[in-house]
């Protein structure tokens, strides 16, 4: 047992469970940025471990002492004034990425467009079974962070976050598919899941299923962008919402350039 410790104490960097894309993720382009603006400028020094976790020193206004757990980025603790109020400061994020940095250097590909905003790959063609089974499988990741509140109210912050990280993991896995009918029937069947979900029990007082949904639809339209051709694939497919008016969203701008008889 004693050996078993000591082993662990020796490798606490590879017990390091999260990567650059899960902090990305977890916590936004802002803040996300801000934390690697101050990993990048050196500001994150003096890293030691231990068993369950890293501290070090990490200056911006002032000298922090700061402190993250092996296991999520997100558990932390910092003498500023945000991480005294028990909420995740951009010293916490600066320690986070510079252990991934240092510990797990194969994991710091960043994800390379934001995570909070609608986008298409642009790449027109069929998507490969091994593109959809990936998607797929993010796709019911991102759905398992989507739950019923049932917490105490305590709890409702961390259920929010918890919305917004499968918001953006669901987001992700549409925005890599290539513009094609079957990454079409996806992204509806994700429509049609998410509206299910909200049905169901998800509490949306913030706003975050909702606004999923909305960029979900803005990336139907990228489709369109890229490929006209496709534009009327998604209008046969795409349901009427129980929640949600879906249709309203897609819009179809050369429809609207022909009707108002500028071109062509
Ligand atoms: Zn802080």
């Amino acid at each position: 047992m004693r050996n078993k410790l000591l082993f662990a104490q020796l490798n606490a960097g590879s017990l390091v469970l999260y990567t650059i894309p899960d902090i990305q993720l977890g916590v936004g382009d802002s803040e996300f940025s801000k934390g690697l603006k101050l990993y990048e400028k050196g500001a994150v020094k003096k890293i030691s471990d231990s068993f369950s976790g890293f501290r070090a020193i990490v200056s911006g206004t002032h000298e922090y002492h700061v402190g993250v757990s092996t296991e999520a980025y997100d558990r932390g603790i910092c003498d500023c004034y945000v991480g005294q109020k028990d909420e995740l400061c951009k010293h916490m994020i600066a320690l986070a990425i510079a252990v991934v940095y240092k510990y797990r250097p194969k994991d710091t590909e960043p994800i390379k467009h934001p995570v909070d905003q609608a986008v298409c790959s642009g790449i027109v063609r069929d998507a490969t079974e091994n593109e959809l089974d990936k998607a797929k499988s993010e796709i019911n990741k991102g759905m398992s962070f989507l739950k019923r509140f049932s917490g105490p109210s305590s709890k409702w912050f961390q259920y929010q976050s918890s919305l917004v990280k499968g918001s953006r993991i669901i987001l992700l896995a549409l925005s890599n598919l290539p513009v094609c009918e079957k990454s079409v029937i996806i992204i509806i069947n994700t429509l049609k899941c998410l509206d299910r979900k909200a049905c169901g029990g998800v509490d949306d007082s913030d706003g975050t299923v909702g606004d999923l949904l909305f960029k979900i639809i803005l990336v139907l339209n990228m489709f369109v962008d890229f490929n006209p051709n496709i534009k009327t694939f998604i209008k046969k497919k795409l349901p009427k919402g129980e929640v949600f008016d879906w249709e309203s969203g897609f819009y179809f701008k050369d429809e609207n350039v022909k009707d108002s008889g500028i071109i062509n």
